[in-house]
């Protein structure tokens, strides 16, 4: 199958994890300020510098740990901090998208690493919405904007963010979302604020079980209110757990190339995305970070297809499961639903 042409599907996708090598030097060259540090070593071709930041991007793919992983996302956040980048990368992303027949996308990014440049919280979710409301007037594509919380920062925090994201609910801002390492059983202290999300009409979708904790999946549906989870590979050996996540009707965010990286699983065919289908559990699949983890919606699925012999049968029942479990509104529902015939 021509997975390129297929029509798809994201709703986990990280901005700063999916910035263009080539946008990145471009905006290091250009930049006259402290980026020296950045530019130092980068060679004296174009090809040699290009290749010298895309190293300094993508992850390998036997990461020591999610923080080795994390730590690819320390450039791309640095340039990240003009309303002009924000705004360019983010229309970068979309179109990066519509080209490999991504027909719909969630883009989630943190506010709160933007503010270096004095930017205020309105400036920088209205310069990410601006982007992919750019993109969706030339390309294919509709897009909306998820806002993440680092959840190893101040739970108080998380208010101003949902404050100024509240203008934007409906308009291009969809919901929210904890993101970051996960080393606690965080659901707890986040709970109110989650309550407060809710109210103010954010949808939820939280990581939980990426690496190891299988309490987060259950603590994240019950105590947060998740309608999605993002991960939740850590249930892999938990039928009961499964079987409960199923039977809510909670949604999957699987993304196989960042796991094996941030080795919460060994080799993708360890992967529980096939297992998970069987039991029930509505899947979707996803590629975490396009640049971090050197992959596409194309990628994965040519990733899965090498793995297990996987057929058209589950690439509707992704498609199917993704439009249904998107937080998208009821006319973008209903356009994306005229691409399920070319599956
Ligand atoms: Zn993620």
């Amino acid at each position: 199958m021509n997975y390129g042409k297929v029509p798809k599907i994201e709703l986990h996708c990280h901005l700063d994890g999916s910035l263009r090598p080539e946008t990145v030097l471009e905006l290091i060259e250009s930049s006259k300020d402290t980026t020296e540090k950045y530019l130092q070593g980068l060679g004296e071709n174009r090809e040699a510098r290009l290749q010298a930041v895309t190293t300094l991007l993508v992850a390998p793919y036997d990461c020591d740990s999610l923080d080795t992983y994390l730590k690819r996302f320390e450039l791309p956040i640095y340039l990240m901090q003009t309303e002009e980048v924000l705004e360019r990368v983010a229309f970068e992303l979309m179109e990066d998208c519509a080209k490999e027949a991504v027909k719909y996308v969630e883009i989630r990014f943190a506010p709160q690493l933007h503010t270096e440049g004095q930017l205020d919280y309105d400036r920088i979710i209205g310069s990410v919405v601006k982007g992919v409301k750019r993109a969706e007037q030339i390309f294919e594509i509709r897009g909306n904007v998820i806002l993440s919380y680092m959840r190893n920062s101040d739970v108080e925090g998380i208010y101003s963010v949902l404050d100024a994201g509240k203008p934007y609910l409906g308009k291009g801002v969809v919901a929210i979302d904890l993101c970051a390492g996960e080393r606690d059983l965080f659901a707890p202290r986040f709970k109110e604020a989650m309550g407060y999300a809710r109210k103010l009409g954010y949808h939820v979708t939280i990581h939980a079980g990426e690496t190891g904790i299988t309490q987060n999946i259950v603590d994240a549906i019950e105590i947060l209110g998740a309608e999605r989870i993002g991960h939740g590979v850590a249930m892999m050996d938990n039928p009961e757990i499964q079987k409960k996540v199923a039977e809510r009707g909670i949604f999957i965010e699987c993304c196989p190339t960042s796991n094996l990286q941030t080795s919460a699983v060994e080799k993708i065919k360890d992967h529980p995305i096939l297992p998970f289908e069987r039991e029930g559990l509505l899947i979707t699949l996803n590629t975490d970070n396009r640049t971090v983890s050197n992959t596409s919606m194309t990628g994965e699925f040519e990733c899965l297809e090498k793995a297990f012999d996987i057929e058209t049968d589950f690439c509707k029942t992704v498609y199917e499961n993704a439009l249904e479990g998107s937080f998208a509104d009821i006319e973008t529902k209903a356009w994306l639903t005229q691409f399920k015939s070319q599956i």
